[in-house]
């Protein structure tokens, strides 16, 4: 879109700077300038100036000037056109036609006319909530703990139950037919004609940044009612998922702390809001989309998302955080207690307590890990996986290469990751593609097992006199976590049940295991050893190896806790750590040598 030469330059002698810069800043006369506080930077002293005569802004302190468009494009964070366009409507000068774009000038008008039925629309519900039929509606915001006041300032309605009562309204005021169908406030009949979408509900106007009502929600009073909040359509004033809930109330109160709390529901915004909490919007159900959050980066570049804390709140605050990702913004997550949502908090608990708990939020990869290991063992590699699979994306989104990498350790910490598998993710975090294949393979294949596994089985199952004497000895932490882990189980438990060792029973035993399947043939064709006594020291140095090798495992993992206490700073656990690895440090050095012990 592009306005006509002359325009720009005429708009701005036209709308007076002072009045427009007025509409934001409280100015003073003081000589030939205008002086306030700048609303850009934190200051008491005025430092801000306009200059009518020369059409400019200009400020002592942060430096920031320039014409009433940089003005305005500053403040309401918008691009130079949509600057020009605030700027003509509050100077009361019509907009050219854009050269080039009879479409855009279509859809425009079309809003404008959506925009105009939604003014009607909205007072007239407005109208209706302070009538004697809605006292049950009034009735119902206060039981909410919504105050009169907090109703005006966010222009809750009321649709009455009528299928025709706003229409025949709006028509009065001059709509017509077309128009009531473009606004989606009606619904077509098949028949032709239509009818109130929004029926015994308490309306939820949704404004768009400027203030203009785009779109309603409206909430049904009847517990059964369904669905619970019936939603505009797309309009040409409306598409969905380019706006934030609240925003045009709220968005001073962010710029001004730098961050905002984004939530799901209108309540979730209201109340919160109601209790002095400034800085927050809402996304409304729909899944956020990367134009909101480019909303948000407008005003700051920190969120914190404090969605419901059941399954399907959790699981929309982890795409909301990829998505916030991506637009470089730091996250941090609030999950509230007993799956509660904000509304529900602060009306249980009080403010105090959900700010409170606002400090206590965590850095979103904190989050992400602590939802990846929630319900997996990080003990059997199959889990492990899917933990590092579920993580990955999270530092994938990220933008920039050092906060990958910082983001990236710290989440191969928490999910204990060790060295050199971090380095083969870490290829794949930096490739095109992580797909779930690869990263089951970097640890599936740390799963093969040793030699003296499969020796040590191979000899279990050749001699029964033996696997009598061994099999006693053989702790579940001995194999815990071992590739042929599912054998050992099984032989352990077909002794027990005194059953013979068959190649069936023990691929009964360890059916859906790749490594038994694959290698039980090997074992069980396996020749035994010549002689009884030397079948039995080869068993005993295979346990040791097996012992050895659970000591390296748990030294491994020490090591990673003790990097990740570190890390976080905790010397109490890093010393009880270290203390913990040097004592088994010296348990493994009993075990050496082991070639000269296997030698006895
Ligand atoms: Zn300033």
């Amino acid at each position: 879109m592009r306005f006509p030469d002359n325009f720009i330059e005429d708009l701005k002698r036209q709308a007076d700077i002072v009045r427009v810069v007025q509409d934001y800043v409280p100015l003073k006369k003081a000589g030939t300038n205008w002086r306030a506080p700048c609303p850009f930077h934190k200051e008491t002293k005025p430092s801000f100036n306009v200059n009518p005569a020369k059409e400019m802004f200009f400020c002592f302190g942060c430096h920031k000037g320039g014409t009433v468009f940089n003005f305005i494009m500053e403040m309401e964070r918008v691009t130079f056109p949509e600057a020009i366009k605030i700027v003509a409507e509050k100077a009361g000068v019509p907009l050219p036609r854009m050269i080039e774009n009879d479409r855009f000038e279509a859809r425009q008008r079309d809003s404008d006319q959506v925009i105009e039925l939604n003014q009607w629309a909205l007072a007239w519900w407005q109208d209706q909530l302070q009538s004697k039929a809605a006292t049950s509606v009034r009735y119902y915001l206060k039981e909410r703990g919504i105050t009169e006041e907090t109703s005006k300032t966010f222009c809750l309605g009321f649709a009455p139950d009528s299928w025709e009562a706003l229409s025949t309204h709006l028509r009065q005021k001059g709509a017509t037919q077309e128009q009531l169908e473009k606004s989606g406030l009606v619904v077509k009949k098949d028949e032709g004609g239509s009818y109130d979408r929004f029926r015994g509900r308490v309306i939820f106007p949704v404004f768009d940044v400027q203030g203009k009502p785009i779109a309603f929600g409206g909430r049904t009073l009847d517990p059964d009612g369904d669905p619970k909040y019936l939603n505009s359509p797309e309009t040409p004033a409306y598409t969905k998922g380019r706006n934030l809930y609240g925003l045009n109330l709220t968005r001073d109160e962010i710029r001004r702390q730098g961050f905002a709390i984004l939530v799901e529901g209108y309540l979730d915004l209201i109340v919160p809001y109601q209790h002095g909490v400034r800085n927050i919007v809402a996304s409304l159900g729909t899944a956020l989309t990367p134009e909101q959050v480019k909303l948000i980066v407008r005003f700051a570049d920190k969120v914190l998302v404090n969605y419901d804390g059941d399954r399907a709140g959790v699981a929309a605050a982890k795409r909301a955080i990829e998505t916030i990702l991506a637009e470089n913004i730091e996250v941090k997550v609030l999950v509230l207690p007993d799956n509660t949502d904000p509304d529900d908090f602060i009306r249980k608990h009080g403010v105090d307590e959900y700010n409170r708990r606002r400090t206590e939020a965590q850095p979103h990869i904190q989050f992400v890990i602590d939802q990846a290991v929630r319900d997996r063992n990080l003990n059997t590699p199959t889990d492990k996986a899917a933990a590092v699979e579920e993580t990955l994306p999270f530092i994938r989104a990220l933008p920039r290469g050092i906060q990958k990498r910082e983001y990236f350790d710290i989440a191969m910490d928490g999910l204990r990751v060790q060295r050199d598998q971090r380095r083969e993710l870490w290829q794949q975090v930096r490739g095109a593609s992580t797909d779930r294949a690869a990263v089951q393979k970097v640890f599936v294949r740390t799963e093969r097992p040793t030699v003296a596994e499969e020796k040590l089985l191979g000899l279990l199952v050749a001699n029964d006199e033996l696997r009598n004497i061994i099999l006693p000895r053989l702790e579940p932490s001995d194999y815990d976590g071992l590739a042929t882990a599912a054998i050992f189980r099984a032989l352990k438990d077909l002794g027990t049940e005194k059953k013979e060792i068959t190649y069936e029973a023990l691929s009964e035993a360890t059916a859906d295991n790749g490594v038994a399947a694959e290698i039980l043939p090997r074992i069980l064709i396996s020749e035994p050893a010549e002689s009884f006594d030397e079948s039995l020291t080869d068993a005993n140095s295979c346990l040791d190896a097996l012992r050895l090798m659970k000591l390296d495992r748990e030294i491994d993992e020490l090591t990673t806790q003790i990097a990740e206490a570190d890390r976080a700073a905790d010397t109490e656990l890093r010393d009880r750590l270290v203390m913990k690895k040097l004592g088994l440090s010296k348990q493994r050095g009993n075990f050496l040598p082991p070639h000269g012990k296997a030698g006895n």
